[in-house]
């Protein structure tokens, strides 16, 4: 028997360090690791020893005899991947993840601030306070009064398993040199300068909160949103609870065809029952209930060689019994496989083209080879017109795109831009518009004058942009943390001149709803005893004035239980 990697793989390595025999790759040492869609387990050299799956925050190993049957595919693509004679010659030796211990002499005990609670600054926060040697304290500051940035308001909420790694997160968060605090929005309660005076160091893992536009005609018609927004609001993210979608029109289309396009075009067209049993927002719920939407159409402007969805998406949307799921392969000339993964896809795709899955429910297209032009409607949209592309030449995966003449006009009532995210800038940091991206050189800030500026630092999407899987920060928070510590040795961090107590004596003045790490436990328990009565995962409390009573009687009440002399 073999153990097998499954769709909720995160890419955080946690399993590649235990493996005894290696077998676990791409490797965080080996080229591709920054590029693969998942780790895969070579079968032929698993010993089975099954020491992976406990070390998997994500459940994502099972033992290829457990497997279920929506999972079987997996045990297929594991084992392709090590079909590509490059990825047969790997080492006997493990890869060593344990981190190098840290000599720290005659400095003041290091004190850092992270922005941004999501992966990115979990991550860091991780790497910070697991260095053995370094004794660092770390505060986490984040915008919204709950934490996980993404992981909650931007997973799907039908990818549980993925949520779990909030568990792996929770440990780190709940350490005695850790503060988080709530609800503190940098740039608004405390500025840049504030914090770089309280703290040796900043992190900023703002992620990337922005959308990207098409600068297509129409597309500012009511109808047409970012896909982003529509994220947010199925997942309760509080700015976005009062957003309206409508799904009153038989077709909705996604423009882009990455993995945020699969997973909105999924919720659109899952079925409603399925949904409720998951953490999506209620207000998400009375929404779709009400969908008239029959089909969603997912538009890609490159073949099927190129989509930007991965391997591990497109065979989940595939086994999805409420939806039947079809390709569209109208115009795409035959391309070589670039690699076992890549000839696994095609063949799917193929498969799916000559015969929709019979799945029960709602359809949803995948088309590609088509650009939008315009969105069509007088007071709001109606339809879109697209472009059919032909691909000018075929490297794979970075072949781009020429418009032939042939259009098309595509009546739907509502359009998803799906196009990618977009970072901005934090106030008085260095920003790069053209990329999107702190301005930074390996994750130490960059000044306008070129010149590196230690003391301010960038991981996650802010600092490479808006690419990956979750634990794809973990590698690029061990980068930022590695030129901190570094900077820190080296005598090169500003000594902060005020104590971090006036720093949480300012917040408190400017801001009296600063929740912290046990606020969020009372909100926590509270969402899960919620769900538990409704047999959900847990019921989300999506605005902030909720979020903050509940943590505020939880407090009364921890208070009335302390004065209690019994
Ligand atoms: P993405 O993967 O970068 O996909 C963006 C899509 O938009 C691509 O299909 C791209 O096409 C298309 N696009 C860009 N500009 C366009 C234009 N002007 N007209 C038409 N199409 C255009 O971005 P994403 O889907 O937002 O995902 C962001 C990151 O989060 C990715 O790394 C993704 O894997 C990750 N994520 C992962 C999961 C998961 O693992 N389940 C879920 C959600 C997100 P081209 O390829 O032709 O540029």
């Amino acid at each position: 028997m073999a153990y097998v990697i499954t769709r909720s793989c995160c890419n955080d390595a946690s399993c590649v360090a235990v493996c005894p025999v290696n077998c676990i790759h791409p490797t965080p040492d080996e080229p591709d690791f920054g590029t693969s869609e998942m780790l895969y387990i070579d079968p032929a050299g698993c010993i089975d020893c099954g020491a992976c799956v406990p070390a998997c925050p994500v459940n994502a190993v099972v033992a290829d005899f457990d497997i279920m049957d929506r999972d079987i595919s997996f045990a297929d693509l594991n084992a392709s991947y090590f079909t590509e004679p490059d990825n047969q010659d790997y080492p006997g030796a493990q890869y060593n993840a344990n981190r190098p211990t840290v000599q720290v002499e005659d400095r003041d005990r290091l004190r850092v601030a992270i922005v941004g609670s999501g992966p990115a600054g979990c991550y860091a926060a991780e790497e910070l306070l697991a260095r053995r040697g370094l004794g660092a304290d770390v505060h986490m500051f984040e915008r919204l009064p709950v934490p996980w940035g993404l992981v909650r308001s931007g997973v799907a909420p039908d990818h549980q398993d993925t949520k779990l790694i909030t568990k792996q997160f929770s440990r780190t968060l709940g350490r005695e040199a850790m503060t988080l605090y709530l609800n503190v929005e940098v740039g608004r309660d405390i500025t840049h300068e504030e914090l770089a005076a309280n703290f040796h160091a900043v992190i900023y893992a703002v992620g990337a909160a922005g959308d990207r536009k098409l600068d297509i005609p129409g597309e500012d018609l009511p109808g047409i949103h970012p896909a982003t927004d529509f994220v947010s609001w199925y997942n309760g993210h509080p700015d976005f609870a009062g957003r309206v979608f409508d799904v009153s029109a038989k077709r909705a289309v996604v423009i882009g065809n990455g993995n945020v396009a699969l997973d909105v075009a999924r919720i659109l067209a899952s079925d409603i029952d399925r949904l409720r049993r998951t953490d999506i927002a209620d207000h998400a719920i009375t929404a779709l209930a009400e969908s008239q939407v029959e089909e969603v159409v997912v538009i890609g402007r490159r073949g099927p060689h190129q989509a930007a969805f991965s391997t591990p998406e497109l065979i989940a949307l595939s086994q999805q019994r409420d939806i039947q799921l079809s390709v569209d392969l109208t115009g795409v000339q035959e391309e070589v496989d670039r690699s076992p993964i890549a000839g696994y896809r095609s063949t799917l795709l193929r498969r799916l083209a000559d015969c929709p899955t019979p799945g029960s429910g709602r359809r949803l297209v995948l088309r590609f080879l088509a650009s939008p032009v315009e969105v069509h409607g007088t007071d709001r949209v109606t339809g879109l017109r697209v472009v059919r592309n032909e691909l000018l030449v075929s490297p794979h995966e970075s072949a781009s795109i020429r418009a032939t003449d042939v259009v098309e006009e595509i009546a739907t009532g509502l359009v998803l831009r799906s196009i990618g995210y977009r970072g901005s800038g934090p106030p008085g940091v260095p920003f790069d518009a053209d990329l999107g991206i702190i301005a930074n050189a390996g994750g130490r800030v960059v000044r306008p004058s070129g010149h590196e500026q230690p003391g301010v630092y960038a991981t996650g999407w802010i600092k490479r942009g808006p690419s990956g899987v979750i634990g794809t920060n973990k590698r690029c928070a061990q980068g930022t943390v590695d030129l901190l510590i570094e900077d820190y040795l080296t005598g090169r961090l500003p000594t902060p001149y005020a104590p971090v107590e006036d720093l949480q004596r300012l917040l408190v003045a400017r801001n009296p709803h600063v929740l912290d790490y046990q606020d969020w436990l009372a909100v926590d328990r509270q969402e899960v005893a919620a769900g538990r009565v409704a047999k959900r995962p847990r019921v989300k409390l999506v605005d902030r004035h909720s979020i903050v009573d509940v943590a505020a009687a939880a407090r009364s009440a921890a208070e009335a239980r302390s004065l209690d002399p019994l």
